[in-house]
This record gives C-alpha cells, sequence and structure tokens, in this order.
C-alpha cells in the first residue's frame, strides 16, 4: 500500500526531537518532503552542533517510515547548517570546512553561462557523452535549479534507486552516469529552493550518490551567479569551470560577471565555448552570423582565456537533445557532433580530464 503525505506526517509526529521534546513536524525541521510512487524523501534541516544527536534521530525515522513503505524506499538528508548565520558574502570563500575532494572522482568540472538559454546544458550533455565515447569514465550531476534538462537530453526517465536508504543509485545512458536535482522532486512540483534545503540537496548528490570510479563529473550549473555555484566551490574541489556563451553583447556582459564569480572563489575558468556560432543554411550553404559571430573567442583572448571551440546553431542540435541522444550519439559523423568532440578531445589533449 502506497502511504499518503498524511500518514508520513502522522508517523513524523510521533517522533520526538531529543532538543526540544517536541515532534518533528511541530519543531519545523522536515523540508522538501515527497511521498510518491511508495517513495519518500525529505531533507532534515537542523543546526551546525546537532549533527550527532539527529543523526540518531535520522536513523530512527527512516526506520519507522520503512515500516510504511518497505526497506530502501526512504530517502533522509541531514542539513547541520547554521541557520542564523548570515548569507556567505560572495566576494570571500568560507574560512571554515575547506572544499574536499569527492571520493572515486579525477576531476569535478562545472558548466556554466551568464544567462539562461545560451545552450548550457546542451553543452553540457554533448560533451558528457562526448568524453564518454572518447573512454573516458563520465558523470553528469544537474544541479540546474531552474530547469533541470539532463534527464531529457540524456533519455533517462525512472527515479534513483536507494537500496539502503543512505546512498543514492544514481542512473545511466550512453555511458554517462548522472544524477539530477529534477530527479529530487515531482516532474509537476514546483519547488522554490531556499538556501539551506539547495545544500542539503547538492550536498546528498555529491556525497550520497554511488558515483563510482569517475575520470571527470560535468556539472551543468544554474544560469548566473548564485547559490548553486558558491556551494558547489565551497563543498567540493572543482578542477574548473567552463563558460558557454552565445555571441551577443548582453550575454557576454553577463558571462564576464560569471568569470568574475568564478575568480573569487579561486575556481580555474578553464575556457569559454561560443554557442549557436554560425548558421549554415541547409538549402543554400550560406553562412549567417544569427546572433554576431566571433564575440566569445574575442571576449576570451581579451580576458586571457583559452577559447575552447564554437558550436553552430543547429536544428539537428535541438532535435536530438529534445530526442533525449544528443547529437554526438545519434550522429556522431555529423560536423555538428564533430563540434563537440573537438571541444572534449582538447579538454583530454591539455591533461584536464
Ligand atoms: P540553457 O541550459 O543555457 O538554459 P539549453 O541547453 O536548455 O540552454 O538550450 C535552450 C534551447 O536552445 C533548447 O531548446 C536547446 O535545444 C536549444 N539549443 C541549444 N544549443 C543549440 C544549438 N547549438 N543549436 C540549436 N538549438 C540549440
Amino acid at each position: 500500500m502506497t502511504p499518503t503525505r498524511e500518514t508520513v506526517l502522522a508517523a513524523l509526529r510521533c517522533i520526538t526531537d531529543p532538543r526540544t521534546g517536541s515532534d518533528l513536524i511541530s519543531a519545523d525541521i522536515i523540508r522538501a518532503l515527497t511521498v510518491e510512487n511508495g517513495r519518500i524523501r525529505f531533507v532534515m534541516e537542523v543546526d551546525r552542533g546537532d549533527g550527532e544527536t539527529m543523526e540518531a534521530v535520522r536513523v530512527e525515522t527512516v526506520t519507522a517510515l520503512e515500516a510504511l513503505v518497505g526497506p530502501g524506499n526512504v530517502i533522509a538528508v541531514l542539513t547541520a547548517e547554521n541557520r542564523t548565520a548570515p548569507p556567505p558574502d560572495p566576494g570571500v570563500r568560507k574560512s571554515s570546512g575547506e572544499p574536499r575532494p569527492l571520493k572515486g572522482v579525477k576531476a569535478i568540472i562545472a558548466v556554466a553561462s551568464g544567462k539562461g538559454g545560451v545552450g548550457k546544458s546542451t553543452v553540457s550533455a554533448n560533451l558528457a557523452v562526448a568524453l564518454a565515447a572518447l573512454g573516458r569514465r563520465t558523470g553528469m550531476l544537474d544541479a540546474d535549479v531552474y530547469g533541470p534538462s539532463q534527464p531529457r537530453m540524456l533519455g533517462v526517465s525512472g527515479r534513483p534507486a536507494s537500496p539502503d536508504g543512505r546512498t543514492i543509485l544514481p542512473l545511466r545512458n550512453h555511458g554517462v552516469t548522472l544524477m539530477s536535482i529534477g530527479l529530487m522532486t515531482r516532474e509537476d512540483e514546483a519547488v522554490v529552493w531556499r538556501g539551506p534545503m539547495l545544500m542539503g540537496a547538492l550536498q546528498q548528490m555529491l556525497r550520497q550518490v554511488q558515483w563510482g570510479q569517475l575520470d571527470v563529473l560535468i556539472v551543468d550549473l544554474p544560469p548566473g551567479t548564485g547559490d548553486v555555484q558558491m556551494t558547489l566551490a565551497q563543498q567540493t574541489s572543482v578542477a574548473g569551470a567552463i563558460l558557454v556563451s552565445t555571441p551577443q553583447d548582453i550575454a557576454l556582459l553577463d558571462a564576464r560577471k560569471a568569470i568574475d564569480m568564478f575568480r573569487k572563489m579561486k575556481t580555474p575558468v578553464l575556457g569559454m565555448i561560443e554557442n549557436m556560432s554560425t548558421h549554415i543554411c541547409r538549402r543554400c550553404g550560406h553562412e549567417e552570423h544569427v546572433f554576431g559571430h566571433g564575440g566569445a573567442r574575442a571576449d576570451a583572448e581579451r580576458l586571457g582565456l583559452p577559447f575552447l571551440g564554437e558550436i553552430p546553431l543547429d536544428i539537428d542540435i535541438r532535435l536530438a537533445a529534445d530526442g533525449g541522444a544528443p547529437i554526438v550519439v545519434s550522429k556522431p559523423e555529423s560536423p555538428q557532433a564533430r563540434a563537440f568532440l573537438g571541444i572534449a578531445r582538447k579538454l583530454i589533449d591539455d591533461d584536464i580530464v
């Protein structure tokens, strides 16, 4: 029997928060609760310093809820954050808790953009499958809170399982191991991620997912310069960031802000990719520069960053990504696929992955 949300809430009301003597719901520490298809997921938000006490409560809660849905169907994550602390200053890296490497993962590469809609996720998906095609053990962490699109682009559906209620088994397709923040919520559920929740979710995706042995983990970041970028840099050592930009000036202006943020976070910027660079007319072969051309290359040069390559504006790139098999997989011999493979090859040749 699948329990209702009310049944789960009632069960949570039967568990006592030892710090206050009140139940978990009255204590207001349960966040992002979802009850779906016989699975229960939630975050327990507690103050830093209470971590140890509350870990015991987390285990007790998982056991109690497993009585409703069976072993392995409860995912509960504890976020021991200091809820009264002011938000981190974007100009400074947190001094406590140095970023730790991720066990089994050789390099984490963040893919970022100054603004949305420039094709960051499309580029991330194609780069990931290109690196896998070139023999690199590749993972994809989709942290784009505003529009997690990697499950669709990489053709993955279904939910990640958690046989032990603690670790999460990622999904896999086209040779890429995938976990997405979109898989932590219901598809029809609009979630406003608050800072601590976001940190909890990201932490869970980094540390509790069984990534296995990876040469590279690509992180598809949300556009702009926000909490996720900062949390990622604070929680783990990122080998570097790749910036995706269209040639339009406005996008480039935003890209410069993102470069500045990574510099402050001490994350090396590995280079820029210009997306939607040129358009070749299928009928006459004429080359058009829909959004201008060469802006990212010129900008990269000016900023002393490597220019990693340019990707044309092409309907097949869009159709392939929307259809769940990126063009590198569906048409590996096409010039568009070769553009992505060339960038992946460059990352390998430059010893980045
Ligand atoms: P972002 O992650 O930056 O928000 P997406 O990767 O979701 O952007 O891309 C936005 C839209 O543009 C999608 O519909 C995608 O298929 C399309 N798109 C991205 N890159 C290209 C390209 N090079 N040619 C054609 N369409 C593209």
